[in-house]
């Protein structure tokens, strides 16, 4: 099987080498944050009351597809909250132990953020329940019968938690945080506004439609937003004079094989494996993820989501479907009447809808 090449990928969501110097670009503040709105005015509040009463915030759990601004938010919301803030991620921590060290070595109401939070193991887990809810840290001296519990008061905290996988979160855990936000692709509206903060950071001479002709293609993703900026503005300087216009950023683009709606080769080729070889679907994602040498995460994870928000795919128990408006982009519009009419296409297909309960249960295990 071909190796996972998803690092590689120009507009893989996940953060790769491209993306250096990403910090200046992070928004620092609530106001400064783009999009977002019920979780700007939700936590705003939040955080307003819990610095007027001088405690920890509640724990707070962002979950949603990778690039949309987890990590961002949380680094806000300690800013915010005036505290220090410690990033790790589910994978890191290997033992209670090193939990352990980190939760006592917190300052008062300072933000413990780890990401992946759903790749916890489970004895670690077990150790936070009672560090969420009462501030406790329980250690076990010794073994078999003398074994005994050791109670030890820890400072407040506020734990985020950021994950890809909302379903994958155990329920002892997810009923534990006092603040839960999803995160949705951002509009084009919003990335073209990103854009053209990240433009005025970095310096980048860009016209309005470059910068709407980005964010048409980036995938409803921040993170990818800014690096086809970036790549946008390299081409712009040597081929163009500098200036990004929308004919600049097209040719840009089309350079690195994005086409007008933001699908790359891996998206195209998903799409039609499900119209070539199952004619259309449905087909389950197993066996779209070992036809194209991908692994199945990076199909639901970071292929997926896009392809569903622009109405090309629908999850449904029995596999996915590419739906007629895939096919039309495909160019291969022939081939669905074609289905139609000798009766092989399913009603889902035919009316191009992901329902609405589909799309909230993005990360479950449809
Ligand atoms: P996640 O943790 O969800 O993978 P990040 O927080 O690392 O995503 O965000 C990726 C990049 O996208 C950030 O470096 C930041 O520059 C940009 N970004 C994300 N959300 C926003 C936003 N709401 N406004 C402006 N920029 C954003």
């Amino acid at each position: 099987m071909r190796k996972n090449d998803d690092e590689e990928r120009f507009v893989s969501p996940e953060e790769n080498s491209d993306d250096n110097g990403e910090l200046s670009l992070r928004p620092k503040r609530l106001r400064e944050m783009i999009g977002q709105p019920k979780a700007k005015q939700n936590l705003g509040i939040a955080i307003e009351a819990a610095k007027g009463r001088n405690e920890a915030l509640d724990h707070v759990l962002l979950y949603g597809p990778p690039g949309l601004g987890k990590t961002t938010l949380s680094n806000i919301i300690a800013n915010e909250m005036d505290v220090p803030v410690r990033i790790t991620s589910g994978p890191a921590i290997e033992k209670p132990g090193d939990l352990a060290a980190i939760l006592t070595s917190l300052e008062k109401n300072s933000v413990f953020f780890i990401d992946e939070i759903h790749r916890l193991n489970r004895t670690v887990e077990e150790i936070l329940y009672p560090a969420m809810e009462d501030y406790k840290l329980d250690i076990i001296i010794g073994r078999g019968p003398s074994a005994r519990t050791l109670r030890l008061d820890l400072p407040k905290f506020t734990l985020v938690g950021a994950t890809t996988r909302a379903g994958m979160l155990s329920a002892p855990l997810r009923d534990r945080f006092g603040i839960l936000h999803g995160f949705e692709l951002y509009s084009v509206e919003e990335l073209d506004t990103i854009i053209r903060r990240s433009a005025e950071i970095l310096a980048i001479p860009i016209a309005a439609e470059g910068s709407l002709e980005i964010a048409m293609r980036s995938r409803g993703t921040p993170r990818i937003a800014n690096r086809m900026l970036k790549r946008v503005r390299d081409y712009a300087q040597v081929r163009a004079g500098g200036n990004i216009t929308r004919e600049v950023a097209d040719a840009a683009l089309k350079m690195h094989e994005i086409d007008a709606l933001g699908l790359d080769d891996l998206d195209r080729r998903f799409l039609r494996a499900i119209i070539e070889k199952f004619e259309g679907g449905p087909v389950g994602l197993e066996t779209l993820a070992a036809m194209l040498g991908q692994e199945r995460d990076t199909l639901e994870d970071v292929v997926e989501p896009y392809l569903m928000q622009l109405g090309f795919l629908n999850r449904t128990n029995r596999g996915r479907l590419a739906t007629r408006s895939a096919y039309e982009h495909l160019g291969v519009g022939f081939l669905f009447r074609e289905r139609m009419e000798n009766g092989h296409l399913s009603q889902n297909t035919l009316f191009g809808l992901t329902p609405p309960e589909d799309r909230q249960s993005y990360g479950s295990d449809v």
